[in-house]
């Protein structure tokens, strides 16, 4: 018998999907192996949402981590994210990590939506361990900047007792937290989480005065590194943490100076400081999220000045993006 590789429609369908060219829900049953059994892939992304903070018809930041064709990890869970996930039908019945790169809204204000569609997913009790960055008091005075919840308070006020979502741990099913803050000190890689073949690593990234996560994903030889959003107080910690990660996502919402208002490169950073930094770290691919009509405007600028010191291929995300990594 031929092997089902060799059919034109299928490798179509496998190219289709390593392209990200196809929904996830034909992901998982793309990869074919001799026996005609689906073989999932072991780390797989999908991008529930590569905008923010304007309303430009991208969701706000999420992600959906596979692990051997199982959601398994959401990545921040931004305003949208959730009609992403019923497009790209997919289930959070199995979803038991989430990781928080801060808590501005286009991070973080879809989590209850995406909480409830977990409760109702008929997965049973639920027990989501949350990693994200440690609170903040407001600061008065020029660049005092705002109050931030930790992580912990921050959860505690959407669904603990006296939470404003408090209904929803004995709504449909059983609900369970826990949670752990990575605190602003945290400079060298700290692993998270280990499992068989998977580690999460943090290192406390720097955007502007939101506390700030970057994530490190490691399963089965497979590494993916979330910058989130980021300014250059945080690129060391950067360059730490993504040393020879295969993916990169780099959020994208600047355009070198002076292309952009200047107060936003107190918060992003630049094409070529993007460049620069997947040059240094060795990372394989970048994938660049968070993206605005800014960006999509000046796509062969933005590549250009990229490519001035990362050679390697970077992709622009768009929702609904699914890749094998
Ligand atoms: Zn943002």
């Amino acid at each position: 018998m031929p092997s089902p590789l060799s059919s034109p429609g299928r490798r179509l369908l496998l190219q289709m999907t390593l392209a990200g060219l196809l929904p996830a829900a034909a992901h998982a049953q793309a990869v074919f192996g001799p026996s005609e059994a689906p073989v999932a892939p072991a780390l797989s992304l999908v991008v529930l949402g590569s905008g923010g903070p304007a309303a430009n018809g991208r969701a706000g930041a999420g992600y959906l981590l596979l692990l051997d064709g199982v959601p398994r990890i959401l990545l921040d869970a931004g305003p949208g994210a959730f009609a992403r996930l019923g497009e790209a039908q997919l289930s959070l019945a199995r979803v038991d990590t989430v990781l928080l790169t801060h808590l501005h809204a286009d991070h973080a204000g879809g989590l209850p939506g995406l909480v409830k569609a977990r409760a109702v997913s008929g997965g049973g009790p639920a027990e989501f361990r949350v990693f994200g960055p440690g609170g903040r008091p407001a600061r008065k005075g020029p660049g005092g900047g705002a109050y931030f919840p930790s992580t912990r308070r921050f959860i505690d006020l959407l669904f603990g007792p006296q939470g404003a979502f408090a209904y929803l741990s004995q709504f449909s099913a059983p609900l369970h937290f826990s949670v752990r803050d990575v605190a602003a000190s945290t400079r060298e890689p700290l692993t998270l989480l280990s499992g068989p073949g998977l580690q999460i690593q943090a290192v406390a990234g720097h955007h502007r005065d939101a506390p700030s996560v970057i994530f490190r994903v490691d399963y089965q030889g497979h590494s993916i590194t979330f910058s989130g959003d980021i300014d250059p107080a945080g690129h060391e910690a950067l360059w730490r943490l993504a040393q020879g990660s295969q993916w990169l996502v780099f959020n994208s919402v600047v355009l070198d100076p002076p292309g952009s208002p200047e107060i936003l490169y107190s918060l992003h950073t630049a094409p070529r400081d993007i460049g620069r930094l997947a040059d240094q770290a060795g990372v394989g691919h970048l994938l660049l999220s968070h993206l605005n009509p800014s960006i999509e405007r000046h796509e062969p600028e933005v590549r250009a000045s990229i490519a001035e010191h990362f050679k390697g291929p970077v992709l622009m995300a768009r929702d609904g993006l699914a890749l094998t990594l």
